[in-house]
C-alpha cells in the first residue's frame, strides 16, 4: 500500500511536470474506483494547475478554477508522467493530458483509489480531510502536542500513533521503526508516555519518514517513479519484518506480536515500557 513517503515521492515527482501547465484533455476509462471519479473533472479542460500539495496520503492538484483534484492511491494506485502516445495498460483508468505534451496517467489494479473534483471552499471540511491530525513532518507536530493528545488514551502507544487523529501517515512499518529508535515498547499505554519520551518519539517519526522519502518510498511493489523506473528502494529496517533476527543494536532476537490486529516487531531489550 502506498504510504506517506510514496505519496510525497509521487508529489515531488509529478509537480514539475504539471504546475503551470494547462489541461488539454481528461480521459476517464473506468469511473468505478472506491467512489466514482467526479464527472465534473471534464469542466477543467483549459484550466491550469497552480500547485500540488499533500494532506496525509491525499494529493491535491490545485487548479485556477478555484478547485482541486483530490487523488488517493488506495491500495495499489500509482501515477506516472508519460507520453500520451504510450499504450494503455490494463488497469490504467484515468489520464490528464497537459499543454506541455505530457500525460499524467493513473494506474490502479485494485481500484481502491479516489479521484475527486473538489471546490476550494469545500476542501477543509471535506469528510475525508476534516478530522485528520497533524502532519508528521510539519513544525506543528511537537512533543507537547503528541503528549497532550495521548493523555487520555488507554491503548498501546503503537495503536495510538497509527491513528490518523493523533498524527497522519504513520503506517505499520513507520510505527514499528520509530518506536524502536526512540526505545519505547509498543505495548506501553499511550497515556503513560512521559513528555521527554514523547519528544524522542516525535523526532524518530520525523527521521524515519524523511529517510524513507529520501529513499524513494519503501513498501509499494507497484509504485513507479514518474520516469517509469521502479521506486522500490528499501530503507534499512531495524525491527520491521525481522522476527527472530538479531537486533542491530544489542543482538537479542527481534520479537513479533499483534497489536490492533497488526503485526508488531520490537526488541524486548532495547524497547522499554
Ligand atoms: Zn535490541
Amino acid at each position: 500500500m502506498p504510504e506517506l513517503p510514496e505519496v510525497e515521492t509521487t508529489r515531488l515527482g509529478i509537480s514539475p511536470h504539471i504546475i503551470g501547465h494547462s489541461i488539454r484533455e481528461i480521459i476517464i476509462r473506468r469511473h468505478d474506483l472506491r467512489q466514482p471519479i467526479s464527472p465534473s473533472l471534464t469542466d477543467l479542460i483549459g484550466r491550469t494547475f497552480e500547485a500540488v500539495t499533500r494532506r496525509s496520503k491525499y494529493l491535491l492538484l490545485k487548479t485556477n478554477a478555484n478547485s482541486s483534484i483530490l487523488i488517493h492511491l488506495g491500495m495499489s494506485g500509482s501515477l506516472r508522467i508519460i507520453s500520451p502516445a504510450e499504450e494503455w495498460k490494463k488497469h490504467d483508468h484515468f489520464a490528464i493530458t497537459l499543454s506541455n505534451g505530457r500525460q499524467l496517467r493513473y494506474h490502479d489494479p485494485r481500484r481502491f483509489g479516489l479521484i475527486l473534483h473538489l471546490k476550494e471552499s469545500d476542501i477543509q471540511n471535506h469528510p475525508l480531510l476534516k478530522n485528520l491530525g497533524p502532519e508528521p513532518l510539519e513544525e506543528t507536530f511537537t512533543a507537547a502536542r503528541l503528549h497532550a493528545s495521548l493523555r487520555k488514551k488507554n491503548i498501546p502507544i503503537k495503536v495510538a500513533i497509527m491513528d490518523a487523529k493523533t498524527v497522519v501517515g504513520v503506517g505499520n512499518i513507520y510505527a514499528s521503526e520509530s518506536l524502536f529508535r526512540s526505545g519505547i515498547h509498543p505495548k506501553l499505554q499511550a497515556c503513560k508516555l512521559s513528555k521527554p519520551r514523547a519528544g524522542k518519539l516525535v523526532q524518530a517519526i520525523k527521521e524515519v519518514l524523511t529517510e524513507s522519502i529520501q529513499a524513494g518510498g519503501t513498501t509499494l511493489r507497484d509504485f513507479l517513479n514518474t520516469d517509469g523506473a521502479p521506486g522500490y528502494f528499501k530503507q534499512r529496517l531495524f525491527v520491521y519484518d525481522r522476527k527472530g533476527e538479531p537486533c542491530r543494536v544489542c543482538t537479542n532476537p527481534i520479537s513479533r506480536g499483534i497489536l490492533g490486529q497488526r503485526s508488531t516487531y520490537f526488541c524486548p531489550k532495547c524497547q522499554k515500557m
